[in-house]
């Protein structure tokens, strides 16, 4: 099969800051697929189309139905990936987690929602025909911060599971290596609550390391994987299925500014997170380019950690954030490259 990803654009309404500011709107939806930008006076305007974009009046639904392959993939035993990518307030992790309950519920909730109940399905049909059908999901949450990784489900407070390291396996059972982070904490999960309620915990945990004034979060990427086994049993055969989800809400893509003075532990942070988003697109580049044999995974922490789920049978979906408005039309445009490069698959 296919390596497949897919990438959307999110078009995010006016905020109330941008309209209070009377921040002009140069990013409008054309077609299903095309965007315009204006992007300055005497710079040419941008008309780009993508695999769908995502405009102002889509809600929280409307952006699940564009990740849904992915999912079902996981349930159906294909790793998937769904990042959300895009400069700090562009909507990336409004567009993963949402706000609120109900209606606000973003693409995490939704999809743990469908994957358990696939899972229940299958596991019902199975056990009609008189076999017995039996999954466990487990679930794990983890931040990598200039390029180390924290254990985000651990407790006790600062240094308790920080600095994981990536290892590689051979599943016993398939004889497929498999990447994992050793010591990394697991919970089984049997509801989207549980899962609600490790969030929770991770989330405030990645608050209390925001030691300064700095926001550490829209520093870090943030991983929430979850690994499926599904087995059906019958009289004479046994059918193991696994796969993982991983929903990430990546780093904020914004270039290291040149105007402000900044630290040097700062300007390192941004060195790190540019280079690991860099990779991130170099490593969908080269699997969109059937002539190159390379992979480059171990340029960064994010894709060594993903490797066995971007790329050969696996369901990736990426979906670019950005705001409508003049201020931040450089980081859109920047965003719209990544999503150009990345899309060539
Ligand atoms: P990021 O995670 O990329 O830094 P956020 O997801 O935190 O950005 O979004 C910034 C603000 O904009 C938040 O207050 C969020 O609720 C709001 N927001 C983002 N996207 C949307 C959207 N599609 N519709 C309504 N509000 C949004
Ligand atoms: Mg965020």
């Amino acid at each position: 099969m296919k390596d497949s990803i897919k990438v959307c654009i999110r078009l995010r309404p006016t905020s109330a800051m941008e309209q209070a500011n009377g921040d002009e709107v140069v990013v409008h939806q054309l077609r299903d697929n095309t965007l315009s930008v204006t992007t300055g006076e005497g710079k040419p305007n941008l008309e780009c189309a993508y695999g769908s974009v995502l405009g102002t009046d889509c809600g929280q639904e409307d952006v699940f139905k564009a990740v849904v392959g992915t999912v079902e993939g996981v349930a159906d035993g294909i790793n998937g990936c769904i990042f959300t990518y895009g400069q700090t307030g562009a909507g990336k992790t409004y567009t993963m987690l949402g706000s609120g309950v109900g209606k606000h519920d973003g693409v995490t909730a939704r999809s743990v929602k469908m994957l358990f109940e696939h899972l229940k399905k299958n596991s019902a049909a199975s056990a009609e025909g008189g076999d017995e059908a039996r999954f466990s999901v487990h679930c794990s949450f983890l931040q990598i911060y200039n390029e180390r990784l924290h254990d985000l489900l651990v407790g006790g407070g600062e240094g308790n599971g920080a600095g994981l390291n990536i290892r590689e396996h051979k599943n016993r059972r398939s004889g497929k290596p498999e990447v994992f982070v050793s010591g990394l904490s697991e919970y089984r999960v049997t509801s989207l609550d549980d899962v609600l309620t490790l969030i929770d915990a991770g989330s405030k945990s990645r608050a209390l390391r925001s030691t300064d004034m700095n926001d550490v979060s829209s520093r870090s990427h943030a991983v929430l994987q979850l690994s499926v086994e599904a087995e059906s049993v019958g009289e004479d055969f046994s059918v193991l299925k696994r796969a993982k989800l991983s929903l990430v809400d990546l780093a904020g893509s914004e270039k290291m500014s040149t105007k402000n003075n900044i630290s040097r532990g700062h300007k390192n942070e941004l060195t790190n997170i540019n280079s690991s988003l860099s990779t991130l697109g170099n490593v969908m580049a080269a699997l969109g380019d059937k002539s190159r044999t390379h992979v480059p995974y171990r340029d960064s922490k994010l894709t060594r950690l993903l490797q066995d789920s971007l790329g050969g049978n696996t369901k990736t979906t990426v979906i670019c954030c950005v705001s409508p408005c003049s201020s931040a039309v450089d980081e859109t445009t920047s965003t719209l490259k990544f999503a150009d490069r990345a899309r060539r698959v």
